[in-house]
């Protein structure tokens, strides 16, 4: 019998897409990123370093795999807390065969010694180290295999200008839309064996904040109240059953989103308001909200950004069952 956590891996495994051709959506990246990935085959390169940022469960760990999938090397993962010492980087750096790609997940969080050791790293593949310290202290270089760093991150803006300048690709990825998730429900649904109507793969699509991740979960939750109900299809019905149970909300929005509009709403009446004042009020950090969560609140029109700070819209308003005060309607005209 597998645990949870062998349980997850193993469904990760069989869902996550391997190629460029079963990543569904991100097209500018994906078109982009096949080009480059050919060039560097044709003159039998290592493709250059690689920085993907984005909010959390859009594909980044998928995208380093499809990288090293399609470049025929293989990828070897770590992250940045993980990496403590120059003589852990030393460890994953030496190991490397020629062409591999090395992933640092949570790459903004590299404690900036290690970061330092990197750039030479990336830059001519050699290692400077220093052993022994005080008068017996000296340095010795290795040569390392020529390898691709890919890089990813939730937060690009705490990443220093030196380590930023070493990346030759530069990759964001930004939240799916509706269709896109409700493809990949299907997707899952199909190499699963879960039978999902394209209403029910919508359901969850809808509910899933933008974000693959959320829908493979809700896809698996959903399933459990489809076969405890004795049904042997997930339709509309059953799904919004599941989702309602599982108080997932009618528009996917997480309890720190709701945090935010009601803030914004509640205290500073709809704004605008500056996204500090903002940060501080829901007890996040400011580049967080800028860069996972605003981007979602935009794109689905609760939220702008203006010259003079953050509005809700009117949509926000209504989601909240508010009426906007009448000397902010102006500003939905
Ligand atoms: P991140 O590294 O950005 O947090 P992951 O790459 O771990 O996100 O993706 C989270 C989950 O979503 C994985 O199970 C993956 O299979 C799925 N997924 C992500 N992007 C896509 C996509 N474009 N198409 C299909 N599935 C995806």
């Amino acid at each position: 019998m597998l645990n949870a956590s062998q349980k997850e891996d193993s469904f990760e495994r069989t869902i996550r897409p391997a190629t460029i051709h079963d990543f569904v959506g991100q097209r500018k990246i994906i078109d982009n990123l096949s080009v480059f990935i050919k060039a560097a085959r044709m003159r039998e390169e290592p493709l250059d370093h690689v920085i993907l940022s984005g909010p959390p469960g859009l594909g980044k760990t998928t995208l380093a795999g499809i990288i090293a999938n399609e470049m025929g090397v293989q990828m070897r993962p770590t992250t940045g807390p993980v990496l403590e010492k120059p003589g852990d980087l030393a460890g994953m750096l030496t190991n490397l065969e020629e062409g591999d790609v090395l992933f640092i997940d949570e790459i903004h969080r590299l404690n900036p010694v290690i970061e330092e050791y990197l750039y030479s790293a990336m830059e001519d593949y050699k290692l400077d180290i220093v052993i022994d310290s005080g008068p017996n202290a000296r340095s010795i270089q290795i040569d390392l295999k020529k390898f691709t760093l890919v890089g990813a991150t939730t937060r690009k803006g705490l990443l220093t200008a030196p380590l930023r300048a070493r990346f030759g690709i530069d990759l964001r990825l930004d939240y799916y839309d509706v269709e896109l998730l409700q493809h990949i429900a299907l997707r899952s649904a199909g190499i699963l064996g879960i039978a999902l109507s394209d209403q029910g793969a919508f359901e969850i699509a809808r509910r899933s904040r933008g974000t693959p991740r959320i829908v493979n979960r809700l896809l698996r939750r959903t399933r459990d109240f489809a076969e405890v109900d004795g049904l042997d299809r997930i339709d509309e019905k059953i799904a919004d059953k599941a989702l309602n149970a599982l108080e997932v909300d009618n528009n996917g929005l997480d309890d720190m989103d709701i945090r935010i509009l009601t803030a914004l709403i509640g205290n500073y009446k709809g704004g605008p308001v500056g996204v500090g004042t903002l940060a501080v009020a829901v007890g996040e950090e400011k580049g967080t909200i800028e860069e996972v969560y605003e981007p979602f609140l935009i794109q689905e029109g609760f939220l702008q950004r203006t010259p003079k700070g953050r509005v809700a819209t009117a949509k926000a308003f209504s989601y909240l069952g508010i009426q906007p005060a009448p000397d902010n309607r102006d500003l939905f005209s």
